[in-house]
């Protein structure tokens, strides 16, 4: 690990970040848009003033990531409001993200009751076959998102090419890969690894858990942001995402990028 920065360089550092952050950046860890958005993130989160930092940091990810979808996805995309097929998948979510979805859900009894037993029965099936199993989001509504501007990144960026394709997939089981659209499963996941990043610089488990059941935990709490940001391991029983507990591309990724922030904080 390298020597911390002096507090002069920090601080100059700190004031050229502005240009990048919140702005659609460019795809590489050693660039400067995303190492500055990471440390952005990371400041927020250890700000202990700030007492909803981790929905705070949640809202952020996904106003960057529309930003920069919007500027560099390339090609025509099918998705439409009330087309819904991918809304009936396993999701897979960091704990900031449910924490800000939770906000938004938390006193809508209906609502509520419906993450609840989608969480009952998402907590008898393996990870395997819920990824084959057609279960509807608890938060959709008459066909639509019903609580689009906090859903979960990996909702954001379910941009597809083809409708056809997407009724295979999921409707029928067909096994392809969706036909994302060109730039968003990078543009995806560079944030989840800013994100990522930003969570393991502040001493915060940085993993996915299946969104109903984490979903569910946090409702069940109503200080469940300041008990886990606190550092109670309030979703300990939710499985995490298998994908996480391999090393991958994204973890090598990742670690670049702590490499880099860490001794700018
Ligand atoms: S949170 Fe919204 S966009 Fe995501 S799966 Fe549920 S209904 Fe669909």
């Amino acid at each position: 690990m390298r020597e911390r920065l002096d507090r002069g360089k920090r601080r100059l550092l700190l004031k050229e970040d502005q240009t990048w952050i919140g702005r659609p950046f460019e795809m590489d860890t050693k660039l400067r848009g995303v190492q500055a958005n990471t440390r952005h993130l990371a400041l927020m989160l250890r700000d202990s003033h700030i007492k909803h930092r981790a929905s705070r940091a949640a809202a952020f990810a996904a106003k960057l990531l529309d930003g920069t979808l919007a500027k560099k996805t390339q090609g025509p995309v099918a998705c439409a409001k009330g087309c819904y097929y991918c809304c009936k998948t396993y999701v897979s979510v960091t704990i900031p993200e449910i924490l800000h979805l939770a906000r938004a859900v938390r006193g809508q009894a209906d609502k509520t009751a419906r993450v609840i037993a989608a969480a009952d029965q998402s907590k008898l099936i393996a990870q395997d076959q819920r990824e084959k199993m057609r279960i509807v989001c608890p938060i959709l509504a008459d066909n639509v998102c019903s609580e689009y501007i906090p859903r979960p990144l990996v909702c954001r960026a379910v941009l597809s090419k083809s409708l056809d394709a997407c009724l295979r997939i999921f409707e029928h089981n067909s096994g392809e890969m969706v036909p994302f659209a060109d730039g968003t499963v990078d543009i995806r996941a560079y944030v989840v690894v800013m994100m990522q990043a930003a969570l393991k610089l502040s001493g915060l488990s940085h993993v996915h858990f299946e969104m109903n059941q984490a979903l569910a935990v946090a409702l069940n709490h109503p200080d469940a942001e300041e008990r886990w940001l606190s550092g109670e391991p309030l979703f300990a029983e939710v499985p995490v995402d298998t994908a996480d507990l391999r090393p991958s591309g994204l973890s090598a990724m990742m670690d670049a990028l702590i490499e880099n922030v860490a001794p700018t904080l």
